[in-house]
């Protein structure tokens, strides 16, 4: 089976030796203390420098997920107010976890078609701007420009952008946010179960003046193990060799995005020569996003592609949330192969 599905997503073809080659080093029966645990966590950070330009400056942590990452901004990171800009799920479930421990937490949503304007946000008394990237629920992204005004706006604001389903495969510029965070099952093409959080210097300045220690997950005691190459807790190894393991293999992003882009273009193609029986569920081609794709038409024509692609070893996603009946999703993932995708399209056009 090919999984279409928007995390987890397809693997990519290396991640089944790559298991076997942990085994057979070691890796997994080493404790977190161990040198070799550390010289690790240091090369996949390496990595992560060299191949998505993460900042020298900007200290990445290993956590477990990008839920994790919502509940460590909220307790480490927030002063008393954050300003949630969302058109989807994914937002505005970061917005409730946050919510439930700050309750200065603020929703601004907005409606998925339009092309949010930085003039649309008013975040002067609120300390914190929490914006989703890429909205995996809706299949809508915002702009690079977008962020870039807003931190040009609020240059004194923390703000954290949750990129789960956009890191790894679109080129981000960490430039304009103090916090960035991704989980591993959509566009890095891994098995779910290790998130990645990226912090500005300014952002653990915030966390320092907040002194918040209460957690073992609290940023400054994940910091304090950061800095001789270690966690707060045991972590999982497994994940973050695997990871390794990709990005030794991966493209730098920006040919990871060119490829990505060009297969966006072929599905857009695709949508605008045939009668097929769905549309994009976002009519405005500006905000759509490049690495989900949602699919609109009735229940019951969801429920036919499903099975006809099922049957030809193809998993499509779910729609997500209150969409779950009438749209389903697609991944344009790194880890898709452009055979899959020819196939994928071939059967949806059999309709
Ligand atoms: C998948 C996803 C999450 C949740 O990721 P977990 O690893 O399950 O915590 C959060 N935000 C976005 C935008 C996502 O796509």
């Amino acid at each position: 089976m090919t999984s279409f599905y928007p995390g987890p997503s397809r693997l990519y073809d290396g991640v089944e030796r790559y298991l076997r080659d942990a085994v057979a080093e070691g890796i997994l029966s080493n404790n977190h203390r161990s040198d070799a645990f550390m010289a690790l966590y240091k090369r996949t950070v390496g990595l992560l420098r060299q191949k998505l330009g993460v900042p020298a400056s900007y200290s990445v942590f290993f956590v477990s997920s990008a839920t994790e990452c919502w509940e460590i901004i909220a307790q480490s990171l927030v002063k008393e107010k954050s300003y949630h800009v969302f058109n989807g799920a994914f937002g505005k479930k970061w917005f409730i976890y946050t919510q439930r421990l700050t309750p200065g937490a603020s929703a601004h949503p907005f409606f998925p078609e339009v092309t949010l304007p930085v003039s649309g946000l008013s975040a002067d008394a609120y300390d914190s701007i929490c914006i989703t990237h890429n909205e995996t629920s809706n299949g809508t992204a915002v702009s690079e420009q977008l962020l870039r005004n807003v931190r040009k706006k609020y240059p004194n604001h923390l703000i954290a952008v949750d990129a789960t389903s956009s890191l790894g495969g679109i080129y981000l510029n960490f430039m304009w946010a103090d916090v960035w965070f991704a989980s591993v099952q959509k566009c890095f093409g891994l098995p779910a179960g290790l998130g990645i959080l990226i912090c500005s210097p300014n952002a653990l300045k915030r966390a320092e003046e907040l002194g918040d220690r209460h957690r073992y997950n609290s940023l400054l005691t994940l910091h304090d193990h950061l800095k001789v190459w270690q966690t707060s807790y045991t972590p999982n190894v497994l994940g973050i060799y695997l990871l390794m393991r990709v990005l030794q293999s991966v493209k730098p992003i920006r040919e990871v995005e060119k490829k990505l882009l060009k297969r966006y273009a072929r599905w857009e193609a695709f949508m605008s020569k045939s009668s097929l029986p769905f549309r994009f569920h976002i009519a405005n081609p500006e905000v759509r996003s490049s690495t989900v794709l949602t699919f609109h038409t009735t229940e019951r024509i969801v429920k036919q592609l499903k099975a006809q692609t099922g049957k030809a070893g193809l998993l499509l996603g779910n729609g997500y949330g209150e969409l779950k009946s009438c749209t389903f999703r697609v991944a344009n993932f790194p880890a898709l192969r452009e055979v899959e995708i020819t196939r994928l399209m071939q059967v949806l056009a059999d309709h």
